[in-house]
């Protein structure tokens, strides 16, 4: 059985790719290694708490980069963590595996450490068994509780913004999928976006105070926003012309870029809602957190999403919002 005997055991992959040694500090008094975890909150705060799985062939392709996964699978829990304003404390890792591949190991490790030391985000737990390749991340931070970016809580009047640009994400999983053809410079900007996205956690932080609602755009900007518009009561009016298209999108025909931007889905973007009286205090948050900003409407007492061209006249659009248990796409 000289395979099975060179193949590491559970407790050794656990050993040697996620258990870190930490000092403790005031956040993880209790690291991996022992039942539970122990963490505290610091005084005042209220816990954020949030899971996301990826599952291979629904959320990713089958031998895809094992280290853009590590990475992907943190960022877009803390993508979550983003949307409610929470600081990132820590997280635990979830993994069947279908083999313990060393290199796929380390490469995933890699890139999920890397993204969680630029967050200050700290693994302090998980589970290891065999089974198809599935990642699920449960994220922890704090947040007051009367700071945190909820859903529920946008005011009719309301500026509506978005962080970055949208729809990249969306054109390179159709270039990847065959139905566009994309030159190899666009195509690398493109996929840096589907594979690597960047969780807005410094905007998410800066925003508290300051934005009424906020929500991360995983699924599409409308059906996102739509959660907001639908906790809160209201309706919405967007400038086409002023959404933001990614890099690579630009350079696609306009209503491509429309359709990606509306309809795209993961580009873990913040949209997020404030009273125009903050106009200037969401630019400087943005500016403080060095992620650009952009305003692209409003809200209104009136229920329903209403696109708008430069005329101000509505254009016919539907919300083709990701559902995994709607009908395929
Ligand atoms: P239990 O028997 O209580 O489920 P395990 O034997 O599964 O514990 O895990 C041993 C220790 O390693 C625990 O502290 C657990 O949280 C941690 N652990 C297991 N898998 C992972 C992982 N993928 N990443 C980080 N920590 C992990
Ligand atoms: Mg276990």
């Amino acid at each position: 059985m000289g395979t099975i005997a060179a193949m590491l055991s559970e407790f050794e992959i656990i050993a040697r790719y996620f258990d870190r040694a930490h000092a403790p500090d005031g956040v993880v008094k209790l690291g991996v290694g022992d039942d539970c975890a122990l963490l505290a909150l610091p005084p005042g705060q209220t816990l954020a708490v949030s899971t996301d799985m990826l599952v291979e062939g629904r959320h990713f392709f089958a031998g895809a980069d094992p280290e853009n996964l590590g990475h992907k699978a943190l960022a877009v829990n803390l993508s979550d963590l983003a949307a409610m304003g929470a600081k990132p404390m820590a997280f635990t890792l979830a993994l069947a595996l279908p083999s313990a591949d060393e290199s796929w190991l380390a490469g995933f490790a890699q890139g999920l450490f890397k993204l969680a030391d630029v967050e200050g985000i700290r693994l302090v737990g998980g589970d290891t068994t065999r089974g198809p390749l599935n990642l699920c991340i449960t994220v922890m931070g704090s947040v007051t509780e009367d700071q945190a970016l909820r859903r529920d809580t946008a005011k009719s009047g309301d500026d509506l913004w978005v962080s970055g640009t949208l729809g990249d994400a969306r054109l390179a999983l159709e270039a990847l999928q065959g139905k566009i053809t994309l030159p190899d410079q666009l195509m690398s900007l493109a996929e840096e976006r589907l594979h690597r996205p960047t969780p807005r956690c410094a905007l998410g932080m800066a925003l508290r105070g300051i934005a009424h609602a906020a929500v991360d755009v995983s699924d599409g900007l409308l059906g996102d926003l739509g959660h907001i518009l639908a906790r809160s009561q209201l309706g919405a009016d967007i400038h086409a012309t002023s959404l933001p298209p990614g890099l690579a999108l630009a350079q696609q025909p306009a209503d491509r870029q429309l359709e990606f931007m509306l309809n795209g889905g993961d580009d873990y973007e913040l949209c997020f809602t404030a009273p125009p009286e903050q106009r200037d205090a969401v630019l400087s948050a943005a500016a403080s957190a060095n992620t650009s900003v952009t305003r692209i409407g409003s809200l209104k007492s009136d229920k329903g999403i209403q696109i708008l061209d430069a005329a101000g006249n509505a254009l016919p659009f539907t919300s083709h919002s990701f559902d995994h248990f709607g009908k395929e796409l």
